[in-house]
């Protein structure tokens, strides 16, 4: 099942206003808001409103106005975090493999230094 969405996730709580986020930027379609747990300087996650699970499900099945909305507000967070002209990393982790810890889907937007090689063995 890889599409079942879990609406007790805490992704879904934050959107419903249920736990509270720092927010970096809302759109109608979209959320960003910094880690809870940071992994470098600047760590957005950005979220689409509706129930997606992973980035393929998103771009399988959001309807275009979603999937505009969610990619202009990453460029949108890149901007305004000034990530650009140093460089960043996205990452969107899906399923077991991928470790996703939250079954709603997320970018991080990492930045703010060097962050090494993308994988590490292991
Ligand atoms: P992933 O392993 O890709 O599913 O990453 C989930 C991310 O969500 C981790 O980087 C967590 O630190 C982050 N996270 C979990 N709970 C919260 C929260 N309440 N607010 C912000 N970030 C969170």
């Amino acid at each position: 099942m890889p599409y079942s969405y879990d609406t007790d996730n805490i992704f879904a709580k934050i959107l419903r206003g249920e736990i509270p986020n720092d927010t970096v930027l809302e759109t109608e379609h979209s959320l960003a808001f910094n880690d809870i747990r940071p992994q470098a300087p600047i760590h957005v996650l950005v979220i689409p409103k509706g129930a997606y699970v992973s980035y393929d499900d998103f771009a399988s099945n959001a309807s275009d106005a979603e999937i505009l909305d969610y990619t202009r507000a990453i460029a949108k967070v890149c901007e305004m975090k000034g990530v650009a002209a140093e460089g960043f990393r996205m990452i969107s982790n899906a399923g077991a493999h991928g470790v996703q810890e939250v079954p709603h889907l997320h970018v991080h937007i990492l930045g703010g230094r060097g962050l090494g090689r993308m994988l590490e063995r292991g």
